[in-house]
């Protein structure tokens, strides 16, 4: 499967930021890495407190104590994104190629020495997708969190995955204000989207987006479980030294407690006196108490020895063991246009055209293959123009 993630970059973030400062009406001073915001009085947001506030640009949390971190992953980022995609209901945007001037090349063509001299693109009809901003939360119980921040675009009918489509809406929320004086998409006159593509498929769709961010994120996810393993190895290696230390102590508590059993027998054999007699033995019983608790510690750990301390084993694995959760931040109804591309193309020796399926702002949307040997087109069996058009490796026999 592609790789369907844009990551949320820090100066995407910060555009985002910006401008949904601005929509609230408040001004931001900037100096360096920092802004100083001031909102205006009317405006009441839930994880702001006060009317001016300092925000830091992508820097470790712990030099910005005193203000909010703006970062891909933090907590205020988070809710910057949470924040603004609840002012709004469930979006709707088209993409059309009348908005998007330039084609998207395939690798297969990219890769190649052939040259795109014209392209021309035939809408057959419209496909609704979903684009939705998904969090994702690593954590365990005790140390590790990790936010992640992903955004997906899936196709409502096929459930595949559009990485490029999910690039061209993520850019229209990042950065809304285009160079271009025409605005990239037209939201749709319809009032709730959810009512066109329905609640329930909506809902299978934002899943199925929650579980392609996982999916995704599985490097990192792996990276992060191997790391608390590796925490609650040391952990337990820790534990179980402890243990053979406080084994190796109490057989010293041991020793020291018997040699003093037998020198105190001695005396109540030896004693002078009633009274000394009378002394030793409360002092014999005192020891044999002592000895009897130091036993029984020793047996104890014996017995969780015995079992390769599995009871703290589990424990400690169980803590350090991950918490993975999702949940999606914004999601938007996307239509776009389907239909047939086609390139003309050419090399040194000669030109042709090819038709591929094609899609606004997804690019081309089958895996394609040569048409003479039936090989799928990739960036190392490019096309090439010979005789046809053919793929590299045809080319070559
Ligand atoms: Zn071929």
């Amino acid at each position: 499967m592609t790789d369907a993630t844009l990551s949320v970059t820090q100066s995407r973030l910060e555009t985002f930021a910006r401008e949904y400062l601005n929509t609230l009406g408040a001004s931001i001073r900037e100096t360096g890495p920092r802004w100083h915001v001031r909102l205006p009085d009317h405006v009441d947001v839930p994880f702001i407190h006060g009317r001016e506030f300092t925000v830091g640009l992508g820097q470790q949390p712990d030099e910005h104590v005193d203000g909010h971190l703006l970062a891909p992953d933090s907590e205020f980022a988070q809710q910057l994104l949470e924040e603004a995609s609840s002012m709004a209901s469930v979006g709707h945007v088209s993409v059309s190629t009348e908005e998007i001037e330039e084609y998207e090349y395939p690798e297969w063509i990219a890769a190649s020495d052939v040259r795109v001299a014209g392209a021309s693109f035939t809408p057959y009809y419209d496909r609704n997708a979903v684009v939705a901003l998904v969090k994702v939360g690593v954590e365990t119980v005790s140390e590790y969190q990790t936010q992640f921040l992903e955004a997906i675009a899936i196709d409502m009918s096929s459930k595949q995955p559009l990485p490029s489509l999910a690039d061209t809406v993520l850019n229209s929320f990042f950065e809304p204000e285009t160079t271009s004086t025409e605005p990239l998409f037209e939201s749709s006159a319809e009032s709730d989207p959810l009512s066109q593509v329905g609640h329930d498929t909506f809902s299978e769709v934002i899943a199925e987006c929650q579980d392609v961010a996982i999916e995704n994120l599985r490097d990192s996810i792996t990276n992060i479980r191997a790391s608390a393993s590796r925490s609650a190895d040391s952990e337990f290696d820790e534990y179980r030294q402890l243990q053979e230390q406080r084994l190796s102590n109490l057989k010293d508590d041991l020793d020291s407690v018997s040699r003093r059993l037998e020198k105190v027998a001695e005396e109540v054999e030896h004693s002078d006196s009633h009274q000394q007699r009378v002394e030793a033995l409360q002092k014999r019983e005192e020891l044999q108490a002592e000895k009897e608790d130091l036993e029984n510690k020793q047996a104890e750990i014996l017995r969780k020895k015995q079992t390769g301390f599995e009871e703290r084993r589990r424990e400690i694995y169980n803590r350090h063991s991950l918490k993975i959760v999702t949940a999606p931040v914004v999601g938007t109804v996307v239509s776009y246009e389907r239909g047939e591309i086609t390139f003309q193309l050419e090399s040194e020796r000669s030109s042709d055209s090819l038709q591929v399926p094609y899609a606004a702002g997804v690019g081309t949307t089958d895996n394609a293959s040569c048409n003479h040997c039936q090989a799928s087109l990739s960036t190392e069996n490019h096309i090439v123009i010979a005789d046809g058009i053919k793929c590299r490796s045809c080319s070559q026999n």
